[in-house]
Parts: C-alpha cells; sequence; structure tokens
C-alpha cells in the first residue's frame, strides 16, 4: 500500500470529478496536508489551486502517487539495480519484468520505454515486500500521459508557502526553473532551482520538500511521459500477489498431464520432442515467457523446454536447485535431523553445518542434493536448503566446483539458437543483452562454434558485462 505522506508528487486518480482543478490531466500537484485518521489529504497543485481530495474516505480514491521521492520516506531497494542503465540501490518504484529472470528497471527507464515493450512488469512498492507486486498490462497496450507543471523550463512566481521576502524581486516576478534536485540524501527531488527574471540571482525553493511549496506555476512544461495508469493509487491496500492465474520468470511450475495430452497440446505450440516426457512431475523454473504466452521452462536435469502456457500449472511452496546454486543450510537443528534421518542420513558433523552458506555440487539418484560447505561435500534433503541470492557467496567457495559443472551443462540446453540468434539477425539489442546477462554460457557456446550471425552482433556491440568478456578470455 502506497500510504500519504507530505510532500509526494500526484496527479489525479480513478475517482477524480474535480474537472480541472489540477490544470488538466496529467499536470502534478504535491501532498500539503493530511487529514486525521488517513482518509484525505489536502494537495497543492503546481497551477496554484489548493484543495481536498480523498484517499481512502467514502471508499475513493482521488489520487495517484506520481513520485515518493520527495516525501523522504520512501526506502531503498538494496542489492537491486537497473538492468538498463545500471543504477544501483533503487528507490521508488522498482519494475520487474514477468516474462525474463531478474530483470529489473528504474522507474525512469520505465516510463521511459526501456526493454521490451509486449513484456508486461511487475510494479514493487515496498522493498520489505517483494511479493507484494503488482502486475501491470504490458506498455505497448498503455496509455502514455505528458506530465506537466513546475518541470525545468517553466515559469513561476512566488507561491503559498513563499517566506523569503523580496528574493525574487518583489511579488508577482516571474522566474525560470532550471533544475529539480534532491534536498541531501532523503529528499529526492523536492526542491527547484530558479532564476528570477531581470536579476543575476537564483535560489533554491521548496517544492515538495516537508510538504512546502514556494512557487506557483504561470506557464508549465512537459516534465516527460508517464504511464499514467500503473502509477500506485493512493491509500489503496493491494493484497497479495495479484497474479496467481498469470506466469511469471522466476516462478517455480510443474508438469501433470499424461504424455498423450501434452503431446497433443504441443502441437502448436513448439511441437514435441521425447525428452519432454522424462520431466513429467518435476519441478522447473520458468526461464523466459515467449511472446505468445509460452514459458520457457529450465529443468535440472538440463532440459530447457518450451511449453504450451496451458499444460504448465504453478508449484506454489516448491523449490528447484541447479547445479551452483548458492543455499543455506537450515538453521534449526531438529528440522534437519528429522528430514536428513528419513532420507540421506544423518552424521553429527552435519551440525556443523546449520546455518552455514555453500554451492549445490551434484544432484543425486535420489533427488538429493550435495552440497560444498567450509571446503567439505555433504549430502543433504532439499527441504534442509534454502536459495540464497549470489551476492551472499562464502569468501572461501570453491571456484572450481561452479565452473566445471557450467562448463558440463553448456552443450545441453541449446535454448539460444531459438532466441538470440533471431534477435541478432533482427538487430535486437535488449533481446541480445538480455541473454548474454542471463545465459552467458550458452552465448559462449555459440561463439565457440563461431556462429556468424552472433559473433557479428556481439563485435558492433557496445556494452556487455565485464563478466562476460573476462570469462569469454
Ligand atoms: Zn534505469
Ligand atoms: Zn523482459
Amino acid at each position: 500500500m502506497v500510504e500519504a505522506a507530505l510532500g509526494q508528487r500526484v496527479v489525479r486518480g480513478p475517482d477524480w470529478e474535480w474537472g480541472d482543478q489540477d490544470g488538466g490531466e496529467g499536470f502534478v500537484g504535491t501532498v500539503a496536508g493530511l487529514e486525521e485518521g488517513g482518509g484525505g489529504v489536502i494537495v497543492q497543485w503546481d497551477m496554484g489551486q489548493r484543495c481536498r481530495y480523498r484517499c481512502g474516505r467514502d471508499n475513493k480514491f482521488d489520487l495517484r502517487v506520481l513520485d515518493d521521492g520527495p516525501s523522504g520516506s520512501c526506502r531503498e531497494f538494496t542489492s537491486l539495480s537497473c538492468e538498463w542503465c545500471g543504477k544501483e540501490d533503487l528507490v521508488w518504484c522498482v519494475w520487474r519484468c514477468t516474462c525474463c529472470l531478474d530483470y529489473y528497471l528504474c522507474n525512469q527507464c520505465y516510463h521511459n520505454d526501456r526493454h521490451s515493450m509486449w513484456h508486461p512488469f511487475f510494479r514493487l512498492d515496498n522493498p520489505d515486500n517483494k511479493r507484494n507486486r503488482v502486475r501491470q498490462s504490458s506498455r505497448r497496450d498503455s496509455r502514455k500521459v505528458v506530465l506537466r507543471g513546475a518541470f525545468p523550463g517553466s515559469h513561476v512566481v512566488r507561491g503559498t508557502d513563499w517566506k523569503w521576502g523580496n528574493q525574487d524581486g518583489g511579488a508577482g516576478t516571474r522566474g525560470k526553473v532550471i533544475a529539480v534536485k534532491d534536498w541531501q540524501k532523503f529528499s529526492l527531488r523536492s526542491v527547484a532551482q530558479v532564476q528570477w527574471e531581470n536579476s543575476t540571482k537564483g535560489n533554491v525553493y521548496r517544492l515538495g520538500h516537508k510538504g512546502k511549496v514556494d512557487l506557483k506555476c504561470v506557464e508549465s512544461t512537459a516534465g516527460g511521459y508517464c504511464y499514467i495508469h500503473h502509477l500506485p493509487v493512493m491509500g489503496v491496500m493491494y493484497v497479495g500477489p495479484l497474479d496467481h492465474q498469470q506466469l511469471s520468470a522466476g516462478d517455480v511450475v510443474k508438469i501433470e498431464l499424461e504424455t498423450e495430452v501434452l503431446k497433443l497440446m504441443q502441437a502448436d505450440h513448439g511441437g514435441w520432442n521425447d525428452a519432454m516426457a522424462t520431466v513429467r512431475g518435476l519441478t522447473g523454473v520458468v526461464s523466459y515467457i515467449h511472446c505468445d504466452r509460452d514459458p520457457e521452462v529450465r529443468y535440472n536435469t538440463n532440459h530447457i523446454f518450451k511449453f504450451n502456457v496451458d499444460a504448465v500449472s504453478k508449484a506454489e511452496g516448491e523449490e528447484v536447485f541447479f547445479i551452483g546454486d548458492v543455499v543455506r543450510v537450515v538453521e534449526d537443528m531438529t528440522v534437519v535431523h528429522e528430514q536428513q534421518k528419513d532420507g540421506p542420513g544423518w552424521v553429527d558433523d552435519l551440525a556443523l553445518t546449520l546455518g552455514q552458506v555453500g554451492v549445490v555440487t551434484k544432484l543425486t539418484v535420489l533427488g538429493h542434493l550435495q552440497v560444498r560447505v567450509n571446503g567439505r561435500r555433504w549430502v543433504y534433503d532439499r527441504r534442509c536448503l534454502i536459495r540464497v541470492t549470489t551476492d551472499l557467496l562464502p569468501q572461501n567457495y570453491d571456484e572450481e566446483d561452479v565452473n566445471l559443472t557450467a562448463r558440463s551443462q553448456l552443450l545441453v540446453g541449446m535454448i539460444l539458437p531459438d532466441v538470440l540468434v533471431p534477435a541478432a539477425a533482427a538487430g535486437d539489442t535488449n533481446t541480445v543483452r538480455m541473454c548474454l546477462q542471463h545465459h552467458p554460457d550458452q552465448v559462449r557456446v555459440l561463439l565457440y562454434l563461431k556462429h556468424t550471425v552472433v559473433t557479428r552482433l556481439l563485435d558492433n556491440l557496445s556494452s556487455f558485462p565485464d563478466k562476460f568478456f573476462t570469462a569469454h578470455e
């Protein structure tokens, strides 16, 4: 839920019935007061009007939050960075692609049409609850609105909260907004640099900082485009993941159909391959969603298949582990003891590994996992392990283990000829970049095989993940 906070920049929302009080659709205002009880706010519009609006009162919602930055209350999504521009530790808000695995965009890149336009995104509002994500329709199917107000280039006079004497040269004197800036680290985009007319003087004034607005816009300017219907509605509680019916990259899935049924369903969906029968009943991870909505599913048996979306169902609460995955051993001794004694067995030394981080080195025929922890290999029941993100790699983990198995996986799951080669031929650098980021090993195989289209495209591309090059050399 995005709660009202002083300083937030807002635009009109779904229940708006107040004509052009705001200046028109896309015009921006600032939350300048909060009603007791939380059902309403006072908004100071850039164009000068100041009124009360509902954000829950009478079950009506007049506003959407355009930018939580000026309120100073938005927090960092530490460890998330924008795949497009590289910006790190993203704040308000973060967008995650539903088709590509672990693909995040910053707010600016999202509204500026970066990445594939037909890939729908999740909006992540709250770093504490990444599961509380809200799925949006694809930007190709959504309307863009021009934002207007006191953006750089607009003309302003002194406004409601002005308390700076005749710094502007006297009431009614016009000035030009030169830039919108952060005020210290935690009140972002909350002040405007203004150059006053007939004066060499300029200064910085509040435009949201602590809910104050020193300026009134007399001639607005455009502040870029925005997918206005993708912005959170102020005061609306979004409950749980709203995407339970739809698949997205990263979901754990299963196929529980009879082979003959599956075979029929594959007919117009990429076709049948006898090896597909072997993954029935196994859990896999969605690694990509194709434009026809069919998922590509990766199994730890080294298979990657594109399935008819209707043949696949979500396996809630289940996990899949791959060789090379970084995992943490469950900390609770009783849980580990319980699972191990009915499974791969308990030895007292296992207690030394509780809570430790390791790398999956082997999948046993019985479905157990061999994990290297503290330089030794142990066999665990999968329920004793939790996947952790790769940035938590233990200092002393053995690089050899991971690289060897990655190499053996190379020649098997060749999804890239289907994805990368057509993209490379069409000059679709977005997709090529994504392949480089998520499947560098497979790109390397194509290079090794001297695939001309890929080699040529790689020669022409300017920015690669550094990791890719070092590994390739
Ligand atoms: Zn970005
Ligand atoms: Zn995507």
